[in-house]
């Protein structure tokens, strides 16, 4: 008889997003003709650049020809791609990494997800609150998170309140823990740490053995000088983190799929039989054991972003999605809202007025004024009380979101 993880049984049923889609369909066929905005889910709407596709193009004629087709690639990924990451994200800051620390993917998700396999069931791990759900509930799937409690955490999971009490920079754990996530710029937030911040985190993972898995999807987004791109610009990160990276929100592969995860030789974990264990090696088997690469075309596709063309039509989708966002924080702003993110992410984080409760107030946000955001409490208990509103729609969309917050008597 098969028998399931009893584990995925424990997590509760609902997705966020499928919850805000349920709310969204039912009032949608109520009210037929009311034009809904929708800044809820994280996802880009401009096409991918001219660059990308010309790559993509010029890659299915490579595969059309006997004489430059390709079967299988090499499960890290192909060689044209690791050196051009290496060489645009990480030696242009002056950090040495090899083309064997680089492995390709088919996005951050999956890889963030299933790093999880590399380690025991007895790691205490520790997330920041609110937090991207996919941290937690790969967690709980393998049976690291303990009971789900009626706060809405986990027995096991030692939550790192982010709050603007405290600037949403989280505070040092206070229980020893042996596996720290960060993701900065911070989904759902969109805050961030500054250099000085974050090398507090990278001090505490050197000084207590501790491991710091860092997802940096959005650090193209960042406009400010003290704010890192990749953790290992801070001196030790080597030695204590596997960063993960995407090329989803940087350059809309959203639907391609095409992501890294740099996991450098220097980064160990313990092993009762053996003692340290490389985590680059056993990535790598995980990777050759479960993984059959990323398809030629897409790999090319993300090479193209490198180009000098490729760089620079990036950027301005990124400048232009950083424009919605300047355009909904001073919108709120100017209606007295407490307004965060924005700045260094693609993402508006604010406080609810009278702090009504999330979900309440994206009700009435729907009703009343048609704009879907996201109730920050489906991120976590933290959220109670913000809103995320994202900078992924068009211009026309979000000003038009603006003008009726600044027309709405809330
Ligand atoms: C969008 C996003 C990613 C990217 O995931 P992909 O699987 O690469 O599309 C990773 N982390 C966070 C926090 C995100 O919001």
């Amino acid at each position: 008889m098969a028998l399931v993880n009893e584990q995925f049984l424990s997590l509760p049923g609902s997705y966020l997003f499928s919850e805000i889609n349920r709310k969204v369909v039912e009032y949608k066929s109520l009210h037929t003709e009311a034009s809904l905005i929708r800044m809820g889910i994280g996802d880009v709407t401009k096409p991918l650049v001219k660059a990308v596709t010309d790559a993509m193009h010029q890659a299915v004629n490579e595969m059309a020809a006997a004489e430059t087709f390709r079967g299988y690639g090499p499960e890290q990924g192909y060689r044209f791609l690791t050196e051009k990451i290496i060489e645009h994200e990480f030696a242009s800051k002056g950090i040495n990494l090899s083309p064997d620390e680089v492995f390709v993917s088919d996005g951050c998700k999956s890889d963030m997800g299933n790093i999880g396999g590399l380690f025991s069931r007895d790691n205490v791990i520790a997330v920041t609150d609110p937090v991207y759900p996919v941290y937690v509930d790969t967690n709980v799937m393998e049976g690291r998170a303990g009971n789900l409690l009626e706060s809405g955490q986990w027995s096991n999971i030692v939550y790192l309140p982010c709050t603007a009490d405290n600037g949403f920079v989280p505070s040092l754990p206070e229980k020893p823990v042996d596996i720290i996530y960060l993701c900065f710029p911070n989904n759902p937030t969109g805050t961030t740490l500054t250099r000085t911040q974050l090398k507090k985190w990278v001090d505490f993972a050197l000084n207590t053995g501790a491991l710091i898995l860092f997802d940096a999807a959005y650090e193209a987004f960042i406009s400010e000088e003290d704010v890192p791109h990749s953790i290992y610009e801070i001196e030790g990160a080597t030695q204590c983190a596997i960063e993960f990276r995407s090329f989803s929100k940087t350059a809309g592969f959203t639907g391609v799929r095409c992501g890294y995860t740099v996991v450098p030789k220097t980064v160990t974990a313990f092993s009762k039989t053996t003692g340290n264990a490389v985590l680059n090696g056993m990535w790598n088997r995980r990777q050759t054991t479960k993984f059959n690469g990323v398809s030629y075309i897409t790999q090319r596709a993300a090479e193209a972003v490198y180009s000098s063309e490729g760089r620079k039509q990036c950027m301005e989708n990124i400048a232009y999605y950083m424009e919605n966002a300047s355009i909904i924080r001073e919108a709120l702003k100017g209606i007295g809202f407490e307004v965060f993110g924005g700045i260094n992410a693609p993402y508006i984080w604010f406080r609810t007025p009278g702090k009504e409760d999330s979900w309440h107030f994206f009700n009435r946000m729907l009703t009343e004024i048609n704009v879907i955001g996201t109730p920050g409490v489906g991120f976590g208990p933290s959220g109670e009380g913000y809103i995320r509103l994202t900078a992924f729609g068009s211009k026309e969309d979000t000003q038009t979101a603006m003008k009726r917050f600044q027309s709405w008597n809330y």
